[in-house]
């Protein structure tokens, strides 16, 4: 092993020991850190928490003096636990969190100081994040962006900062972060389902969305890790060959979690309590060293903040732990690749999950409806759904094998089949009272107990009903939920909307009753989204043929995939919801389009860099050795020498092939570069990165691989993968 390696492995077990209160209980610590309901009753006037607690149920404004009093409130918690500055904290279209952070401290006459956080500073910022990316909404120098509180997730302190939720908008008024959008979104799916409720109960005033998601990441040392530049700069190896043992035995799956990853996750999961994450399950993932947390589900909004915040908090404790934490959705080629499955339903403020079978027919109906629409909505924007989750990183994993397709469909397991062939052959009109009682009593009627198994769980599905919630599994594990949920609520509001309007004007129209009309609409979207459904194996050759008859899309790289964030039909949905307008739709495409290209041309370069400055001096360190060997054998053994040199001179000749083929696929890798920049349409030039330049990877790594195998493991300059992934 090489000494660079051998230094970085040696780290692996210097560890500091973490200091957490191990006596302490969890739900003690549970939130205290969060400015929640109940600590801004301790710290804010009557009328200040009121007033909060009414922007957070309904919506409402906040008053200026009001924000006073509670900028007041929260800043004496904050301090009181320690906090020194405050920020503004958001999530720009980066996909991280961005924060800057000012300090209470002031100034006052006479050289004494105070610690001042007014109204003012609480509800809105102007950072001078001038360089986050826009798509060409907001000129540097013309419009500004501010950042607004968003009391519906509440201000936390982290270390010593107060950090404050907030949207992040320009003064023009467009959307520049994730999370604008999506709290439109959720209010637009709060509206639609608040009028489709009230079929079937007058009382439903709010339905909120809510979301469960699972983070899965690779655990890796810090010192292994910061010895691979590929790595450190594309957050995934580019190249290594699999090793001997890779996760073919399944004995990491559901595993014990080995000793120090667990030392990492006891301290994470204490920050989490602090912060009010509510985690609650964590384990082993497939592949060696690939671990999975997930908490209970909350509000959409909410619960996108915490995977945010997580994903920092994860990276701040892996430091203390000398781990760095890949959150890439391939960062071995071979293994498992890691996701962000996201769970999903819809719930009343009358505590009912819509997405859940009730225990009577009329609850069931209200549960098919809500079922069937989401079906439908994902049937007639699967292209859409399958852009909310493109990225350059996330192509490796869909479609490859472990991963679910590039192609959506939805898994509803055979029970619901079953319920849902029933619906399709209802009477079209009105329905005999004979019907009905059949319907109520073999159909609608049946669900409940044949829901408790649904052990025929299929994993290859990327959009699956798991009992009383759908499952979006192709999110990928470094994405920001914001996006995919946004467009999630988004159809399924823009469907709900259609629905009520559909089955009131058979109600008006064709004097049908209430339940007549709405098995009618049903059965037609029943027959409508058939093409979407998929119970067989999505990873299988046939289900790309059979997808293709169906006319479901199969976009497997992103440039293709993005096309649907602009189309007519995509800006027209978001338009009318009032989720996003034409500029912010193009803005976030042209963003978005443009992170692709630079992520490929940075892999381009950085695998450049290391098959010419690492790997081919290595070779030819190695075949130097070799042809000194051979030369010493013909010394001793004159023209005899080939008898005893055969295996060195094949080796020497390997060697010059492989370095030959790196270093002219090398050259054409560039070249191809080259070209595409001078492209000044973004769109083809994407389009020029995915198709001219990323297959060279492919072959420059397999030649490196090759490479690999043969030269001395002494001289090898980078870290092996049986090294990253088996060190634990
Ligand atoms: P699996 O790994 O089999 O998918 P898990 O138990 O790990 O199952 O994950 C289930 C996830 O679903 C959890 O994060 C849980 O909080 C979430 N969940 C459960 N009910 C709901 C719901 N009504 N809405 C959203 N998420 C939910
Ligand atoms: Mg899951």
């Amino acid at each position: 092993m090489s000494t660079l390696r051998f230094h970085a492995l040696k780290e692996a077990y210097n560890h500091k020991p973490i200091t957490v209160e191990e006596n302490q209980r969890r739900s003690e610590i549970f939130g205290a850190n969060v400015f929640n309901e109940s600590t801004m009753r301790q710290y804010l006037t009557k009328e200040a928490f009121e007033s909060v607690m009414d922007a957070i149920k309904n919506g409402s404004k906040i008053d200026r003096t009001v924000a006073d009093h509670v900028s007041t409130g929260m800043k004496e918690w904050a301090i009181s636990k320690g906090a020194t500055h405050y920020t503004h904290w958001f999530q720009p279209l980066t996909g991280a969190t961005a924060e800057k952070h000012d300090a209470f401290f002031e100034p006052i006459d006479s050289g004494r100081a105070i610690e001042k956080f007014g109204g003012g500073q609480l509800v809105q910022q102007e950072p001078d994040a001038s360089s986050f990316p826009n798509g060409g909404i907001r000129n540097t120098f013309e419009a500004r962006g501010y950042t607004a509180w968003d009391p519906t997730s509440p201000a936390f302190v982290f270390g010593t900062t107060l950090c404050i939720p907030t949207v992040f908008v320009a003064y023009t008024g467009e959307a520049l972060d994730y999370k604008t959008p999506l709290l439109r979104a959720l209010q637009a799916v709060d509206s639609a389902a608040v009028a489709v409720c009230k079929y079937f109960d007058k009382n439903v005033k709010k339905v909120n969305a809510s979301l469960g998601w699972e983070q899965e990441y690779f655990l890796i040392d810090s010192g292994l890790a910061m010895s691979r530049p590929d790595i450190m700069l594309t957050g995934r190896t580019l190249l290594g060959h699999s090793p001997a043992k890779g996760q073919q035995l399944d004995d990491h799956y559901f595993g014990t979690i080995p000793n120090r990853a667990m030392a990492y996750m006891r301290d994470l999961e204490t920050e989490c309590m602090l912060l009010g994450i509510p985690v609650k399950t964590r384990h082993n993932e497939v592949a060696p060293n690939q671990f999975e947390l997930a908490p209970i589900y909350d509000e959409a909004n909410l619960a996108v903040d915490h995977n945010s915040l997580l994903m920092d908090v994860m990276d701040k404790v892996a430091e203390r732990h000398n781990f760095k934490v890949l959150f890439h959705e391939k960062p071995f080629a071979g293994v498992n690749g890691s996701g962000k499955h996201n769970n999903w339903s819809l719930s009343t403020d009358t505590g009912i999950n819509l997405l859940s079978p009730g225990k009577t027919p009329m609850s069931n109906l209200q549960f098919l409806t809500f079922f069937i629409n989401t079906i439908k909505a994902v049937y007639d924007n699967e292209e859409l759904l399958r852009a909310a989750i493109a990225s350059a990183s996330n192509d490796h994993r869909l479609g490859a094998n472990e991963a679910p397709p590039a192609i959506i469909s939805v898994f509803i397991g055979a029970q619901l089949t079953h319920t849902l062939n029933g619906l399709e052959n209802v009477t079209d009109g009105k329905l005999s009272p004979q019907e009905k009682t059949d319907l109520k009593l073999n159909v609608v009627g049946k669900i409940p107990d044949v829901l408790l198994d649904n052990t025929d769980r299929n994993r290859t599905s990327p959009f699956a009903f798991t009992g009383n919630k759908f499952e979006f599994r192709a999110v990928g594990s470094k994405a920001n939920c914001a996006n995919p949920m946004t467009v999630l609520n988004a159809i399924v509001a823009k469907q709900l909307i259609d629905f009520k309007t559909e089955v009131d004007l058979l109600i008006e129209k064709k004097d049908m009753k209430k339940d007549d009309a709405i098995f009618n609409v049903l059965r037609e979207y029943i027959k409508m989204s058939k093409p979407i459904l998929f119970e067989g194996n999505g990873y299988s050759e046939a289900w790309e043929k059979e997808a293709k008859k169906r006319g479901l899309s199969n976009n497997k790289a992103t440039p293709q995939a993005l096309k649907a964030k602009i189309s007519k039909k995509t800006l027209q949905l978001f338009e009318d919801l009032g989720v996003m307008n034409k500029i912010e739709s193009e803005a976030r495409y042209e963003i978005e389009i443009e992170e692709y290209v630079l992520r490929i041309q940075i892999e381009g370069r950085v695998l450049g860099d290391i098959a010419r400055n690492h790997i081919v001096p290595t070779a030819v360190k190695y075949q130097n050795i070799l042809i000194t060997n051979v030369k010493g054998l013909k010394d001793i053994y004159g023209s005899d020498f080939k008898k005893y040199a055969k295996e060195q001179l094949n080796l020497i000749e390997q060697i010059s092939s492989h370095i030959e083929s790196i270093n002219s696929t090398v050259t054409k890798m560039t070249e191809a570069r080259r070209i595409s920049n001078t492209i000044e349409d973004s769109e083809r030039k994407a389009e020029a990165y995915c198709n001219e330049v990323k297959p060279f990877f492919e072959a420059i790594r397999y030649h490196c691989d090759k490479l690999e195998l043969l030269v001395d493991d002494e001289l090898w300059p980078l870290t092996k993968y049986r090294e990253l992934l088996f060190t634990k």
